[in-house]
């Protein structure tokens, strides 16, 4: 019984939780006419998490947060983001606006909005762009395992 039940807390401790507002599952963007959210599509090597503009945006972990991170470095409406490191995870959240660069954060804490990506790319699926700092694949913590790299293949919307 000991055994179960420090098992299944060490994989409760694993498992990232929601980064989007109204997105409980992290469920992945799909293609659009802009490309793909998935990890490992063209020129990407990060996971695009769905979430609508304006969303309140949460920490997936507990962690130290330092920023700002910007993506595009042309002061467009969602060149902006943050870092957060903690408990061996570390990860970029992009196109996202902080409420602060700094400090502690408790998982499932709110730290942010969804910046207005639809003025910069209209008919995108809306999306928080999330990267790993070693740019490995996010999807497994990030999912839960629910979702894998032949899940995403194909799935289009
Ligand atoms: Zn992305």
């Amino acid at each position: 019984i000991w055994s179960t039940k420090l098992l299944s807390l060490l994989f409760a401790a694993q498992q990232w939780g929601p980064v989007c507002e109204g997105n409980p599952t992290n469920e992945i963007r799909g293609c659009d006419k802009y490309g793909c959210g998935n990890f490992g599509a063209p020129r990407h090597v990060g996971v695009d998490v769905k979430c609508h503009d304006g969303a309140t945006v949460f920490a997936p972990f507990s962690g130290q947060l330092s920023g700002p991170i910007r993506p595009f470095h042309n002061g467009n409406a969602i060149d902006d983001g943050i870092k957060i490191e903690g408990g061996g995870f570390c990860v970029k959240l992009l196109c996202i606006k902080p409420d602060t660069y700094r400090g502690y954060v408790r998982k499932g804490q709110r730290i942010g909005k969804m910046l207005p990506m639809q003025q910069v790319f209209p008919g995108i699926i809306s999306h928080i762009h999330v990267e790993n700092c070693d740019r490995s694949d996010p999807t497994f913590h990030l999912t839960n395992g629910q979702q894998d790299q032949q899940d995403q293949q194909g799935q289009g919307t």
